[in-house]
């Protein structure tokens, strides 16, 4: 007898911004965060287009890889048919997620990304970003030219080197991660990043705080300090999980329709 039981929460905010371009999905076992970039409504189009794309990806208690990949694959080119015959600069988006799957008879989580947007996780094993971001300044603190601290006051720091429908590199890095009881992940757009600390953003997502409580915190905090970006946020929760999948159970009363939040329902500023 072996169950997971997942709880969730997310939230976004427009920040300064004048349209909220992020999207959020919940479409469990699949959860997800995409940061569109482009003009006019091209960047929000674009991210909805990634969220509805993973969405279709959720066909029972796991999530197939090779149908995430196509999904993935869907939003490229459904993005790039976007600026086909438009003179706006070209739209894109990040990604990052993650998904259950199952993997010779075991539950474990498919971590997917493509660009800035990151995935932290806190288990017993402690705080960990899981995602390596795609971007310029990334590949400057690899290299040994300039140090973590100095990427994050970078003029250039918000400049990615892989987006979904922009650019020649789309592909999704992919990690695996054993599902283990307790663990939280937080899938977040560089607006929160930008705006708060590692630190900062372990202690709520460790806090204990409901995963709903936690989302709203973090993008509130983000927004009081300055909220130069768009921010989002989504936190799930692990309750209990065993080693064989057979009896996999996704909370119904907590499972809602897979959503992707509307630019309008986000700019409500509900402290969040
Ligand atoms: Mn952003």
């Amino acid at each position: 007898m072996s169950q997971v039981e997942l709880a969730w929460g997310l939230s976004t905010h427009v920040g300064q911004r004048a349209e909220n371009q992020d999207r959020c999905l919940a479409a469990p076992p699949l959860f997800a965060v995409a940061d569109g970039m482009g003009g006019h409504a091209a960047g929000a189009a674009a991210s909805e287009l990634a969220v509805t794309a993973l969405a279709t990806a959720v066909d029972g208690p796991t999530v197939a890889i090779p149908a995430l990949r196509r999904a993935l694959g869907a939003a490229d080119a459904r993005i790039r048919a976007l600026g086909a015959d438009d003179p706006e600069p070209p739209a894109g988006t990040t990604v990052a997620g993650v998904a259950l799957i199952e993997n010779g008879g075991g539950l474990f989580w498919a971590a997917f990304h493509i660009g800035d947007s990151r995935i932290y996780r806190w288990s017993a094993g402690g705080w960990e970003q899981i995602s390596t971001d795609h971007s310029l300044v990334q590949e400057l603190v690899d290299g040994g030219e300039i140090s973590a601290a100095q990427a994050a006051a970078h003029p250039q720091r918000h400049v990615i080197t892989r987006a979904l429908g922009l650019g020649p590199h789309c592909e999704a890095d992919y990690t695996l991660l054993p599902v283990e009881g307790g663990e939280r992940f937080l899938l977040c757009s560089d607006g929160l990043t930008g705006e708060l600390s590692d630190a900062r953003i372990a202690e709520v997502v460790a806090s204990g705080a409901d995963p709903e409580a936690a989302a709203e915190l973090l993008v509130a905090e983000a927004v009081a300090a300055g909220g130069h970006d768009n921010v989002s946020a989504v936190v799930v929760h692990v309750h209990r999980a065993g080693d064989v999948p057979d009896d996999l159970a996704v909370d119904a009363e907590a499972v809602t329709v897979p959503r992707a939040m509307p630019a309008a329902a986000a700019a409500d500023g509900s402290g969040a």
